[in-house]
């Protein structure tokens, strides 16, 4: 009998800064996707990212902090490192190039999904890897949750994830308002925003 393939799961985000809600994610998975390896990737310059992100080795730094304590996660950097835009497919054809045999998992929110379709060679980015998506909730005042029903069933792998409500873009908010964010984000990466001084200013519109 052959050895079962290797499994392994991509987790790309800006991670500016990572939070509870990623950490929950990347565990999650690894548990209910069985993988035996999770790549979490910090982005490089994402070109769906109106805003400019936080330098690359801040986010780095905070993501090293964030999953240290997740089993079986890579920290991995190259699209930080990449010059340009960085596109999912490009990474997901470096892994599989250096993994020809394992099955590969992309893990995206629902937020993500909905845009997929728009994502550069999107059609080979589903032939490449197995999509898993987990449910993402939203602040009541927001917008509705993600609607990911028009995805054709089969399409994708869901990930059983309960709501947490939080995101960068609050947190940021947050410290630039003064206030606490230790209820979202991991103690290490809680006392790096206030070392570094980081999100300081209020965002710009
Ligand atoms: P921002 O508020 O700056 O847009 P974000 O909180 O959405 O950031 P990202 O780094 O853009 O964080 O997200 C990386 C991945 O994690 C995306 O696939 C996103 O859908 C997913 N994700 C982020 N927060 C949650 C959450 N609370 N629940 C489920 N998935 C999440």
């Amino acid at each position: 009998m052959s050895a079962p393939r290797r499994r392994i799961g991509m987790f790309g985000g800006a991670f500016d800064p990572p939070h509870n809600g990623h950490v929950a994610l990347a565990r999650i998975a690894v548990e209910q996707l069985r993988l035996d390896e999770l790549h979490i990737f910090p982005t490089g310059h994402a070109w769906h990212k109106a805003r400019a992100l936080s330098d690359g080795p801040l986010r780095v730094a905070m993501s090293e902090l964030a999953f240290a304590g997740v089993p079986r996660v890579v920290l991995d950097t190259r699209e930080v490192h990449r010059a340009g835009p960085t596109y999912t497919v490009d990474t997901l054809r470096e892994l599989r190039q250096q993994s020809p045999d394992a099955q590969l998992l992309l893990i995206i929110g629902a937020d993500q999904a909905e845009t997929l379709h728009t994502w550069k060679d999107s059609a080979d980015i589903a032939r490449l890897a197995i999509l898993s998506i987990a449910a993402r909730a939203r602040p009541v005042s927001d917008a509705p949750p993600a609607d990911i029903s028009n995805l054709p069933p089969g399409f994708y792998q869901p990930i059983n994830l309960p709501p947490i409500v939080v995101s960068s873009t609050e947190i940021r908010a947050r410290v630039a308002a003064g206030l606490p964010i230790e209820h979202l984000v991991p103690p290490a990466v809680a006392r790096y925003i206030a070392e570094h001084h980081l999100y300081q200013l209020p965002p710009s519109p």
